[in-house]
Order: C-alpha cells, then sequence, then structure tokens
C-alpha cells in the first residue's frame, strides 16, 4: 500500500523516544497522528511536518474520552495502519513512600491506557483486517532498578500484555511488538541520570557498546516493527540498549 495513504498513531509522540519514532514514519512518508498533552509540543512537530502530521490533544488517563479521540482519527483519516504505545510516565520515590494513588497512577497511564487505546484501535484495524501495534516497555521490566517499583511494575506487565495481544490479534491480521529500550538520551532519563553521576558510570560501564541510546535508535527499529519486513514477527520484545540485557 502506498505509504502516503497508511496512518499511524504516536502516543507521546511530541518529545523524547515518541518524537522520534514520530518523525522515522513521517520521513518514510507515513501520515502520522501524534496524541499529547502539551500543546506546545504538539504545535511545534505540526509546524515541522505540515500535512504529513495531525497532532491531537489528548490525556491518555482519560479513558472515557479514547473512543472519541480514535473515532476523530478515524474520521479523519479514514483508516489506522499502526499504533505505536510510547507514552509513558515514571516516578523515583522511597519504597516507603509510595501512595496507593502513585502507584495506580502509574500503572494508569503506561498499562491501562495502553490497553484501552489499543482496544479502541484494533476495531478500527479490523474494518480493513491489517494492522500493527508496537508498545514500548523499557529494560527495566528485566533488571531491578532502585526507587521505581510502579515503573518495572507497568514495565514487565507491557511486555505480558504484548505476548497475550499477540496471539488474540494475529488471526484478524493485526501484529503486535514492543521495543525495550536501554538508556536513551531524552529528558526523562537524561534528567535522572544528571542529577546522579555515579549511576550514570554505572549504567555505562555495563553498556557493552559503552554510550547512551539515541531517540533515533528506537525510532528505525520501530519503523522496522510496523513494515511490512517485518510481516512475520509477532509477540516479540525487542531490545535496543547497546548490548545491556546480554549481561556479562
Ligand atoms: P519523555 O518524558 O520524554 O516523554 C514521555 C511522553 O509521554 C511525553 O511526550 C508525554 O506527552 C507523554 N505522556 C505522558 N503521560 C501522558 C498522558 N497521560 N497522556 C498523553 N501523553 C502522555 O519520555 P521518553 O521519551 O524518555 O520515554 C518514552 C517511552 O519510552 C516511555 O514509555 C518510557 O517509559 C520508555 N523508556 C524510556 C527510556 C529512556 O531511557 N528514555 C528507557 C526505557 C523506556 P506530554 O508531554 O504531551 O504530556
Amino acid at each position: 500500500m502506498d505509504k502516503s495513504q497508511q496512518t499511524a498513531i504516536v502516543t507521546g509522540g511530541g518529545s523524547g523516544i515518541g518524537k522520534a519514532i514520530a518523525e522515522s514514519f513521517m520521513k518514510a512518508g507515513i501520515h502520522t497522528v501524534i496524541l499529547g498533552r502539551d500543546l506546545h509540543k504538539l504545535k511545534t512537530m505540526q509546524d515541522r511536518w505540515g500535512g504529513l502530521c495531525t497532532t491531537l490533544e489528548c490525556d491518555l488517563t482519560r479513558l472515557d474520552t479514547l473512543p472519541a479521540v480514535v473515532a476523530r482519527i478515524e474520521a479523519l483519516r479514514g483508516r489506522i495502519d499502526i499504533l505505536v504505545n510510547n507514552a509513558g510516565i515514571n516516578m523515583k520515590k522511597d519504597f516507603t513512600e509510595v501512595t496507593d494513588t502513585e502507584f495506580q497512577g502509574i500503572l494508569l497511564t503506561n498499562v491501562t491506557a495502553v490497553f484501552a487505546l489499543s482496544r479502541e484501535v484494533v476495531k478500527v484495524m479490523l474494518k480493513h483486517g491489517a494492522g500493527a501495534i508496537l508498545n514500548i516497555s523499557s529494560m527495566a521490566s528485566q533488571y531491578g532498578i532502585p526507587k521505581v517499583t510502579a515503573y518495572t511494575a507497568s514495565k514487565a506487565a507491557i511486555e505480558g500484555m504484548t505476548r497475550s495481544m499477540a496471539i488474540d490479534l494475529s488471526p484478524l491480521g493485526i501484529r503486535v511488538n514492543c521495543i525495550a529500550p536501554g538508556f536513551i538520551r531524552t529528558d526523562m532519563s537524561a534528567k535522572a541520570l544528571d542529577q546522579d553521576a555515579e549511576r550514570k558510570q554505572k549504567v555505562l560501564s555495563r553498556t557493552p557498546m559503552g554510550n547512551l541510546g539515541e531517540p533515533s535508535d528506537i525510532g528505525e527499529a520501530a519503523l522496522f516493527l510496523c513494515s511490512e519486513g517485518a510481516r512475520y514477527i509477532t509477540g516479540v520484545v525487542l531490545p535496543v540498549d547497546g548490548g545491556n540485557s546480554v549481561g556479562f
């Protein structure tokens, strides 16, 4: 199918990894709908990418609004081919200080919203019997990382969801994969690491490639996993982490 007729949705596509994923799709000629809360970021992307880009204000935690958001995208574009569930939040706090509300808030954004948005998008994909969904987890799903219990729980959940979704949706023509990024140079990671030089050194020393990743490293991998070239790949969790998960 002509790429210019394809529609991708990228949540949190106004910054960091999501922005790089959206840009890799748009560079490939795929019309990309960016969902986010920050109007300034959305406007910047809209101004830069013009007609290849649609931006919609959307707080993913407002689950009851998601069917209308998806209906609007379908009305605007006629079809949805790709969904990237990239948006995510983290919070670093001593274990005993984390409230139930904070814990649930992270799971709401990082897990429940991924399920709720995917369900609505799948209903549209079913109309043309094809689609690709990409979830973004983290190497934190496999490694204990201090003070981020809710985040690691949420990222392990995403990987489990990916496998079950892949099985459920394969017969319907929809592939579901996941990328587990290592430390990527974005606001989320750079801020945390800049405040902790010792930790940064530790991270780099256990990364065989010896450097942090760039958002575009995830963008390139995302483009491949959502492309026709990956048509026989579903249910995988692909680490993009400079070898961090290999162990040594
Ligand atoms: P950023 O903090 O730079 O970006 C997060 C994005 O999520 C923002 O664009 C934000 O949009 C969006 N977002 C958060 N909450 C909501 C919400 N309720 N509704 C809509 N959008 C929301 O993070 P990164 O780019 O670093 O991270 C992107 C993904 O990659 C996350 O899932 C993260 O867990 C994962 N990851 C990142 C790693 C890293 O090293 N950077 C490592 C491993 C995984 P807005 O500003 O408009 O609210």
